[in-house]
């Protein structure tokens, strides 16, 4: 499995930099294609060395992030966006005692601000729509793996088995007037790590929108969401994260105004007795995902659409997957890697798509 070697470069980068208290760090480096932060020099030479542009790499929602805004008021725009990437990170963290999704699930019932009540509508809906695939309830189930503490554990039977008795979405009662939210069951919690960062991304996009920068990217831990095109009018070229230990990607995509959104077991798991144990939960059995697939990109022009269906995808395993895509082609284009190593990609980004491995096309 690849630990995050260019997570762990920036870290070091971070770390040897002096970053703030916050983790954050402003930086006038040119980005390009990225992966998780990395830059070519091809993507430096496209760049118009006479926009102006501002960038910021912040730590937070327990990853690097990195943004970028080319044109006037790209300082701004910045700034912005890295106030309310820590705004997102207090409301949604889990880790944090007093967010207001950590005091939700400690009462069984709370107020959620706007951002929090919509995501949390936008994870029903993700439910409902992957047929309980995608589940925002799955916070006990996480907790009794050990994740969010790094207490790892494989759970007692009877432990998984309670946990599963909690997912059922539609015991959370909501008011959109004034944002107060119930849970019918006893014991049951919630979880947006798997669309938050889809989320924040166009979120920061409208932000970026609203101080008129036309040209951007935001990459949040190897998730990328592109704005407008490179200054020079080219292509964006996104590097998708290999799950591979001795790759650096699965191939490059060019792209324009699109979220590209990988979600990988490789990103987050531990081993006990020589079996590893991930941190994308399957909601049909309580433990990890084993269903045939080691890595899933969405590329969408919705971020939550293509963070949600990341994770969702990924526990339905490909032949689900790929139907799931023919239901829904019009929404979003698909990369998978499958346990022995198969490419598959959706047909909508076979031009757009490099890369060397051989490909199976998905089609419609
Ligand atoms: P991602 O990296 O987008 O695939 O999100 C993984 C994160 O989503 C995990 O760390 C959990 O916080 C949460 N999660 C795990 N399994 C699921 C699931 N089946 N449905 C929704 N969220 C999940
Ligand atoms: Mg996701």
């Amino acid at each position: 499995m690849k630990k995050k070697r260019i997570a762990l470069l920036l870290a070091c980068l971070l770390v040897c930099s002096g970053c703030s208290d916050h983790g954050i760090r402003q930086t006038s480096e040119q980005p390009g294609v990225l992966e998780a932060g990395e830059k070519t020099e091809e993507n430096k030479a496209a760049g118009d060395e006479a926009e102006p542009y501002a960038s910021r790499d912040v730590f937070a929602m327990d990853t690097y992030m990195t943004f970028t805004a080319y044109g006037m008021n790209a300082e701004e725009a910045v700034a912005d966006a890295q106030e309310l990437i820590l705004k997102l990170d207090e409301m949604l963290s889990t880790g944090r005692e007093e967010s207001e999704v950590s005091i939700l699930n400690r009462n069984g019932s709370g107020e959620l601000s706007e951002d929090a009540f919509y995501l949390l509508q936008q994870s029903i809906h993700m439910c409902q729509k992957t047929e309980g695939a995608f589940n925002p309830a799955v916070y006990p189930l996480m907790q009794a793996w050990g994740f969010p503490t790094k207490e790892f554990r494989v759970p007692e039977k009877e432990v998984i088995d309670k946990c599963l008795s909690v997912l059922d979405v539609s015991q959370i009662q909501s008011d959109a007037s004034d944002g107060h939210v119930e849970f019918q069951a006893e014991g049951m919690k919630v979880d947006f790590g798997g669309i938050a960062k889809g989320y924040t991304s166009s979120r920061i996009v409208d932000v970026f929108k609203e101080h008129g920068i036309e040209s951007g990217i935001i990459n949040l831990g190897g998730n990328v969401q592109t704005l407008g095109t490179k200054v020079d009018g080219s292509l964006w070229r996104v590097a998708i994260q290999s799950p591979r230990e001795d790759m650096d990607y699965l191939g490059v995509l060019e792209t324009s105004d699109k979220a590209v959104i990988t979600s990988g077991g490789y990103e987050r798991y531990f081993e006990e007795d020589g079996v590893v144990y991930h941190h994308i939960l399957d909601p049909s059995t309580g433990y990890p995902a084993e269903n045939g697939l080691i890595s899933v990109t969405i590329i969408s022009e919705n971020g939550v659409l293509a963070d949600g269906l990341s994770t969702a995808l990924y526990v339905m395993g490909l032949e689900r997957a790929e139907e799931f895509w023919r239901q829904n082609s019009g929404e979003f284009e698909a990369v998978f890697m499958t346990d022995d190593e198969e490419l598959y990609v959706t047909e909508g980004i076979l031009e757009s798509f490099s890369t060397s491995y051989n490909m199976h096309v998905i089609e419609r």
